[in-house]
């Protein structure tokens, strides 16, 4: 199938869940997930509409903005940047996209923030958070969450957007839904100490069903637009 078909498979998956949750499906962002695809699946994709594209590798990330910005100088893409982010890359990623979805600790976003440049409007921020039952030691702990996410209010060239996680697979659709309620009760528990954010990053290609009937509005993407990665190369 070809990536604009699948696109349109995507959509309209995410459109049934989002009936299913009695929610409007134009409430869920669908991010395109494009990591180990190359520039041309980024502008076949965006030619069939998709604006919002996610890489989770600094040196791919930064090789395909300048890429797609060559050939198609005509596509105003927003990129976000979802993947592990180590102090000495931050610059770049500051310079270059308009959200990061994996802030995990003060040090990060402090970065962020200083480098960000005067010209760009604040980058929008989600903090990644280690769910229940989530394998990767990133993300911050649930009890460390208020405190990081108070401190990161206070810097100026950031804008807090919301939450972000990655739980563990599982193929149990209930099962898949427990950390997402966590997530969604975690930005609850923000609103009411004063912290009012928009977003839940939460769903991929296998559990977006369960993250939109817990309030998702970005489910990130790749497999079902992009196909299978190979990893090989
Ligand atoms: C790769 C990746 C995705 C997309 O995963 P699929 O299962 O291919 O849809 C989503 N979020 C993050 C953080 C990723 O690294």
């Amino acid at each position: 199938m070809t990536i604009s078909a699948q696109l349109d498979q995507v959509r309209a998956s995410i459109a049934e869940a989002a009936q299913h949750a009695g929610r409007n499906p134009a409430s869920v962002a669908l991010l395109a997930v494009s990591k180990t695809f190359g520039p041309r699946a980024v502008i076949e994709a965006a030619d069939a509409g998709q604006r919002e594209f996610g890489e989770n590798y600094v040196q791919e990330v930064l090789e395909k903005i300048a890429a797609v910005k060559a050939s198609r100088p005509d596509l105003a893409l927003v990129w976000h940047f979802i993947g592990p982010l180590q102090s000495n890359k931050t610059r770049a990623i500051a310079e270059q996209v308009d959200w990061v979805h994996s802030v995990d600790r003060l040090k990060i976003a402090q970065r962020l923030s200083d480098q960000r440049p005067v010209h760009l409007p604040p980058l929008n921020i989600c903090l990644q958070v280690n769910v229940s039952g989530e394998a990767s030691k990133r993300g911050v702990r649930p009890d460390e969450l208020l405190a990081l996410a108070a401190a990161v209010t206070g810097l100026p060239r950031l804008r807090l957007r919301g939450l972000m996680a990655i739980p563990e697979p599982v193929a149990d659709p209930v099962l898949q839904r427990k950390p997402f309620t966590q997530l969604r009760q975690l930005q609850q528990q923000l609103r009411a100490i004063g912290i009012d954010t928009d977003t839940l990053s939460m769903g991929m290609s296998a559990d977006m069903a369960a993250a939109i009937a817990e309030g998702a509005t970005i489910v990130r993407i790749g497999t079902s637009i992009f196909g299978q990665r190979d990893y090989a190369h």
